[in-house]
């Protein structure tokens, strides 16, 4: 298994991962998909043409960063949940991560909750901020987390 600096460095050089100009800018979507499989929902799902596959089918998704506005309804459309909402710009110390989730019983807003990296492993505290129904089963959580963390804080865990 691949661990949590190995799969960073990989997503980071795919084309969907924002440039650190653009996370500074506010809200934008991260696309950690950097597999060439036969997949495209995120490009239909983008209201704002921020999100590119294109022909043929395999190829990686690529993040239109300077079309993107931070709306978030790429998250749930995703299959592979592998689309998240960084925004940095959440208060002086604070950042948001915007996640998909699919487990059951949900957190309530302001719960504190684990929040973990791509291995499963504790990477900080997070409070639930927001709590939304995406597509299907899918729902998008955004928790709060210092802002040291934004590159590696990517799942959640609740504590009750
Ligand atoms: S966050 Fe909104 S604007 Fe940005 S890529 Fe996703 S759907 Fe498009
Ligand atoms: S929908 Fe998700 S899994 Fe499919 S290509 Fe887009 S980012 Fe990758």
């Amino acid at each position: 298994m691949l661990n949590e600096q190995t799969i960073l460095n990989k997503v980071k050089t795919s084309p969907g991962y924002p440039s650190k100009e653009r996370f500074f800018k506010g809200p934008v979507a991260v696309i950690e998909c950097p597999e060439e499989i036969p997949c495209n929902p995120c490009e239909e799902a983008c209201p704002f043409g921020a999100i590119k596959v294109g022909e043929p089918i395999t190829n990686l998704p690529m993040l239109i960063e300077d079309k993107c506005i931070g709306c978030g309804k790429c998250i749930a459309n995703c299959p592979g949940l592998a689309i998240f909402l960084v925004n940095l710009n959440y208060s002086k110390d604070e950042a948001t991560i915007s996640i998909p989730y699919e487990f059951i019983p949900l957190p309530d807003v302001g719960e504190e909750v684990d929040v973990l990296n791509r291995e499963g492993k504790f990477v900080c505290k997070g409070k639930v901020i927001k709590v939304n129904k995406g597509e299907d089963h899918t729902w998008v959580i955004t928790v709060s987390i210092p802002k040291e963390f934004f590159e590696v804080a990517r799942n959640i865990k609740p504590l009750k």
